[in-house]
């Protein structure tokens, strides 16, 4: 193996695109990227990386399936292909859920179940879904499965419980489709109450299975607190959260500002936001569920007030609707968040362009060992 590559599956898996370099040769080789696509238009902050960089994913999963000999195994799909490539353990992933994930396979002859076949579309396992609270230490097992029908269902539970008890809930959810979401419609809950809790900067969220959760909870922290120092919310403030999934950065800006309004896409994200706020007691924040374009130029028509724009879309960015109502609203300051620079410097090409000034620019390494980097930056209107 060449110097660096402690993992034995680095090419078959392509998870950690730049496993093959030394943590700080990655950061240099993101720092690198974030000057060549952002560097034109501010200086680039050293990028924030981890102190320990190995098993910070909270959030683990696995395919099920045969290998050629027949036997079962677990693991991840080859990049860009359907074949799976049996994983025990990951170096990125949580070491308690990899365990529960080989229990699981040795469970599963124990108990003569089978594994799916997702070219026959017959057979039960597909995939097993574990999330892990770092914080709360609450641990959530869904048993992905190509059938309701789940022969021992109950000693099946209870010969997992037996083995990790400290796992606080089972879910099964069917998957009967041919597709390539992991996570079918309906979810039955095995034990527990379906979800879990986690602690995040002071407050508490919940999380089911589908809804969307920062994956690396250590750098989250660092990220969410990048942004209340850009965004320097004052006590009067209209803040909004756009893009805001769960709630979890528009709740953390709730102490500081007037008003908050979470505009987000995902139905099920904004039951989850509305339940978030509630368990954590929070009156001045308020859910929307819309498209966060057309909720922006909705209230740059009735020329309501913003003052701070936290924003936090997918990879493909924002789009020139939601762009042209921040120009209209015209907030003092604009926080974007964005795990894509390619599309982020599309987009702050579009606000320099119109009376925003880029200020800061600040990445951080979400993803040791992969090629993905996450950047915070601050904009304030001129
Ligand atoms: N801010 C959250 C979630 C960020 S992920 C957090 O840090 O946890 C991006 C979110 O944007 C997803 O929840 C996705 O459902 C949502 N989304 C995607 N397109 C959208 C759109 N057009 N309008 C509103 N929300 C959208």
């Amino acid at each position: 193996m060449e110097k660096n590559i402690k993992c034995p599956l680095y090419k078959k898996c392509g998870g950690c695109q730049i496993h093959n370099l030394d943590y700080s040769e990655q950061l240099e080789f993101k720092m690198k990227k974030v000057v060549r696509l952002l560097g034109r238009f501010h200086r680039v902050s050293d990028i924030i990386g981890m102190d320990e960089p190995y098993h910070y994913r909270n959030k683990v999963q696995a395919a099920f399936g045969r290998d050629r000999q027949n036997r079962i195994i677990s693991g991840v799909y080859q990049s860009s292909t359907h074949k799976i490539v049996p994983v025990d353990s990951c170096l990125i992933e949580d070491v308690k859920a990899d365990e529960i994930i080989v229990t699981i396979r040795k469970l599963l002859k124990n108990f003569k179940l089978k594994t799916f076949d997702d070219n026959k579309m017959i057979g039960f396992l597909r995939h097993v879904l574990v999330k892990r609270g770092f914080s709360s230490g609450e641990i959530m097992v869904v048993l992905v499965t190509g059938t309701e029908e789940f022969k021992s269902r109950r000693s099946f539970v209870n010969a997992l419980l037996e083995r990790h008890p400290e796992i606080t809930t089972i879910v099964q959810n069917i998957n009967n489709k041919r597709t390539s979401l992991v996570l079918g419609e309906k979810s039955i809950v095995l034990y527990g109450d379906g979800v879990i809790k986690e602690q995040l900067c002071g407050y508490t969220f919940t999380i089911s299975p589908k809804a969307f959760y920062q994956i690396n909870p250590v750098q989250t922290e660092v990220l969410y607190n990048k942004a209340m120092e850009f965004a320097d919310i004052q006590k009067d403030d209209v803040v909004i959260d756009a893009y805001c999934g769960t709630g979890t950065i528009g709740i953390i800006a709730s102490k500081y500002a007037g008003d908050v309004y979470g505009v987000e896409l995902n139905k099920d994200a904004v039951k989850d936001a509305k339940k978030n706020a509630a368990i954590n007691g929070i009156e001045n924040i308020h859910f929307i569920n819309a498209d966060a374009g057309k909720y922006m130029v909705g209230l740059a028509e009735q020329g309501l007030p913003a003052d701070v724009v936290i924003m936090d879309p997918p990879r493909a960015g924002s789009d020139i609707k939601f762009l042209h109502s921040v120009v209209k609203l015209s907030p003092r300051k604009v926080v974007y968040i964005s795990c894509n620079p390619e599309t982020l410097a599309r987009d702050l090409m579009f606000l320099s362009k119109n009376k925003y000034k880029i200020r800061k620019i600040q990445p951080v390494d979400m993803f040791p060992h992969t090629e993905h980097v996450e950047c915070v930056v601050l904009l304030t209107k001129i």
